[in-house]
């Protein structure tokens, strides 16, 4: 049926069909991420503006043009998350965080919006699960993220997720590279993009992102960050790859992966599929020492990761269905008979329903069968009750005062 309205362009309603495989793939990031010490945070929806700007920095694609910005009554603008780290970090510093033990072990997951071109996979709201530590520099940490995130998409049935690893190292050993990388642009320019050819001195490292063909075939001999990592950089690298290959994480190194934020040093990483097609990236993350401090709080190192819902559920190969109810009550007249009894089943503990539209007993049993119920329920008229197999058809007499008890231990 057609209504005068849709959704907005990029979004979509979530069913109660599709439900189960979203609560799967939370449940298996609050399993995971939980038993590592992982606490859930929630921040709020929107935040000020200059955070992303500050934060995500100012000559990023998401900061250019993908926020969705607006100015609210009050006159303050306000900007939708495009992304987790930052308002995380807001809040690690506004609630002090930096005196509990550290670091500290957060993760999240909610809807993020950001203005791009809609197509399969690519949302202007979307949904991630992520997950951030704060507060440690040690290579230990960015290696539990990667494993713990390698080992959701495992056990949700993602067999084939390919890690991309690389290190952009320290904000002062990539000055220099920078340096580098922005004269071997130059010698390019003619070759380059106009977006990639405007950005040669404030952004060079997004030069790798492009899509552009010109571009992609002159970043193949560019040189990379990953080839000049030395000391402590090169230390670090080295300990997160052996931890990594310890437990048996498998990796690609890829010097070509800088990631679309300004905030990352040191570690970065991506999870692709490739039966995803273009929107390969099932998620991603790496180190960001200096945002916290970029933030107005105290020096700060951490990691973190953040990936797609969406993306994951185009990953499964067969995402989980809707668990259908236990029981469904037939009747013939007493309709409130029919109601009390399923009020009882819900108190045992069991999914039960009933017809609500005032069908005949044959359309009841259509409905029972439609349900996926394991049992019926056939109320008499004289008082007595049957439970019907929905799968054999067997049919047997019960006591309908102890069939909750029975039903329920049944289930368990
Ligand atoms: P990013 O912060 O861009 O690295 O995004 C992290 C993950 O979020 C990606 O790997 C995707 O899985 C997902 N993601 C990012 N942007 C979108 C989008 N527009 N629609 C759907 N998923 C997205």
């Amino acid at each position: 049926m057609a209504s005068k309205h849709q959704a907005p362009k990029g979004t979509f309603d979530v069913l109660p069909t599709d439900e189960a495989a979203r609560a799967a793939v939370t449940a298996a990031a609050a399993a995971r991420l939980g038993a590592a010490g992982y606490g859930r945070i929630e921040t709020p929806a929107f935040e000020d503006t200059g955070l992303f700007e500050r934060g995500v920095g100012e000559s990023t694609d998401i900061v250019r043009k993908e926020m969705f910005t607006f100015e609210d009554q009050g006159g303050r603008s306000i900007t939708l998350r495009p992304e987790g780290t930052a308002p995380i970090c807001r809040a690690y510093i506004e609630h002090g965080m930096h005196r509990l033990p550290q670091p500290v072990k957060l993760w999240y997951r909610g809807p993020y919006f950001r203005y791009e071109r809609p197509q399969e996979g690519r949302f202007r709201q979307f949904n991630q699960i992520g997950a951030e530590a704060i507060g440690s520099a040690s290579p230990l940490v960015d290696a539990e993220l990667i494993i713990l995130l390698a080992r959701i998409f495992a056990d949700l049935g993602i067999p084939d997720a390919e890690l991309l690893l690389s290190s952009l190292g320290s904000p002062e050993a990539r000055a220099g590279y920078r340096d580098e990388l922005r004269e071997f642009l130059r010698d390019h320019e003619d070759e380059l993009s106009e977006e990639v050819r405007e950005r040669i001195d404030s952004n060079p490292m997004r030069a790798f992102d492009s899509d552009h063909p010109g571009t992609r075939a002159v970043m193949e001999k560019a040189p990379q960050m990953l080839d000049r990592l030395a000391g402590e950089d090169a230390e670090h690298f080295a300990e997160v790859r052996s931890l990594l290959d310890d437990a048996g994480v498998a990796y690609t190194l890829d010097g070509s992966l800088v990631r679309g934020l300004d905030y990352y040093n040191r570690t970065v990483f991506e999870f692709t599929c490739d039966r995803l097609g273009a929107q390969s990236g099932l998620g991603g993350g790496g180190r960001y020492d200096g945002l916290v401090e970029l933030l107005g709080g105290p020096a700060t190192p951490a990691v973190g990761w953040a990936a797609g819902i969406e993306r994951i559920l185009l990953a499964l190969d067969t995402p989980p269905e809707p668990k259908p109810i236990d029981v469904y009550v037939v009747t013939g007249e007493d309709r409130a008979r029919a109601f009390g009894l399923v009020g009882e089943l819900r108190e045992a503990g069991l999914a039960a329903d009933l017809d609500l539209a005032g069908r005949s007993f044959k359309g009841q049993m259509k409905q029972a069968d439609r349900s996926g119920a394991r049992h019926a329920v056939i109320l008499e008229p004289d008082g007595t009750a049957k439970l019907r197999d929905m799968s054999s058809g067997d049919q047997r007499e019960v006591d309908p005062g102890s069939l909750p008890a029975e039903l329920a231990a049944a289930a368990r």
